[in-house]
């Protein structure tokens, strides 16, 4: 099925780039859709207090935080699909978004889809998602009220949520593979300072256990060093070892890094075909913060909008020499 218009953008992703895009594009009056993926807010809906965006002295909670965005750009005119992006075809203008069957057209696209959380890799681990494995303590901290949970990694993902996973259980036991933590002095003074947070630091978690009675009871844990395993009993395992950008339908198309993370011309989110614009955490793998993410989503919009005025002030000056 094919929509007949041909819309002046299309942005795929719901997250704080996608979002300000649409605001922005919307104020602009280029009546964007958003295909904002069934999973609309992006990552910020798997997060508690959001206390780093400016304008919020108290804190915000992330899906409060992100509602407030959706609401913010649909007030001036922003429309929302909230489905998937399955397939892009970026040959030629109009460009085109397939939502399954469903074509959608647009001379410009901003592609903000955002990234995910990266998996351990293990059998155990992937056998046991849902039933004590987890990628986002937000969502799943309350199941684990006074008991014991490991969390895997170094940064301040893990930090975060060890502190916030402490609130909860009785004894977080953060693995980290190597000695030094990837975290900032802040957040890792303030998980250190945590009486119920303990540390296996060069280690790494080589299964996880309760496979047999369907859920997590324990990890096995290999110190680096002297490859000796030993088994801890848990009854949760959070893993929070960074993200994946969310880019596969576009890697066919635009020029990205090898962590698969598209490539933007400097100071500005113009990628290698002319009118496909990036914004967020599917261009930045330095910065990831709403904050950054709101940013370079604004920055989409306004080099969209430079975009079509420009080829509109062409095909107007182009017509005139004609007569
Ligand atoms: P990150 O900084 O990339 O850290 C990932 C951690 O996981 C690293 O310690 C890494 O170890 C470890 N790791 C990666 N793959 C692993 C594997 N297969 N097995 C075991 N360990 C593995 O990711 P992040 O913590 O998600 O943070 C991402 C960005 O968001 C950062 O810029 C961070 O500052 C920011 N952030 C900020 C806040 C905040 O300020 N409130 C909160 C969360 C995140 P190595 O260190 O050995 O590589």
């Amino acid at each position: 099925m094919s929509t007949n218009d041909v819309r002046e953008l299309i942005v795929t992703g719901g997250g704080p780039a996608g979002y300000t895009a649409a605001l922005y594009a919307a104020r602009a009056n280029l009546r964007p859709l958003v295909i904002e993926g069934v999973q609309w807010g992006g990552q910020l809906m798997i997060t508690s207090d959001v206390e780093n965006y400016p304008g919020y002295p108290e804190g915000v909670l992330g899906p409060v935080m992100m509602q407030e965005f959706r609401t913010q750009a649909e007030r001036f005119g922003a429309e929302f699909l909230t489905d998937d992006v399955t397939r892009v075809d970026f040959s030629e203008r109009p460009f085109r978004v397939y939502v399954g069957g469903e074509e959608h057209r647009a001379w410009t696209v901003i592609v903000a889809t955002g990234a995910n959380a990266r998996q351990l890799g293990l059998e155990t681990e992937i056998a046991l998602q849902g039933r004590g494995v987890s990628y986002c303590a937000v969502c799943d901290a309350a199941f684990f009220r006074d008991k014991t949970v490991v969390i895997v990694g170094g940064g301040d993902s893990a930090m975060e949520e060890a502190t916030f996973l402490a609130k909860f259980a009785t004894r977080v036991i953060v693995v980290h593979r190597r000695e030094e933590l990837r975290a900032s002095p802040i957040m890792i003074e303030r998980a250190q300072q945590n009486g119920k947070i303990g540390w296996a630091l060069n280690s790494v978690v080589e299964r996880v256990l309760g496979e047999a009675v369907g859920h997590v009871t324990g990890v096995v844990l290999r110190d680096v060093h002297t490859n000796e395993t030993r088994e801890l009993e848990a009854n949760g395992l959070f893993v929070a070892v960074g993200h994946d950008p969310n880019t596969k339908l576009f890697l066919d198309w635009l020029d990205h890094d090898t962590g698969g993370y598209l490539v933007t011309m400097p100071g500005s989110t113009r990628t290698n075909i002319e009118g496909v614009f990036a914004a967020g955490d599917v261009q930045d793998h330095v910065y990831r913060q709403a904050v950054t993410a709101a940013g370079s989503g604004c920055m989409a919009a306004l080099d969209a909008e430079r975009f079509l005025a420009a080829e509109h002030h062409r095909e107007q000056s182009l017509a005139a020499t004609k007569h």
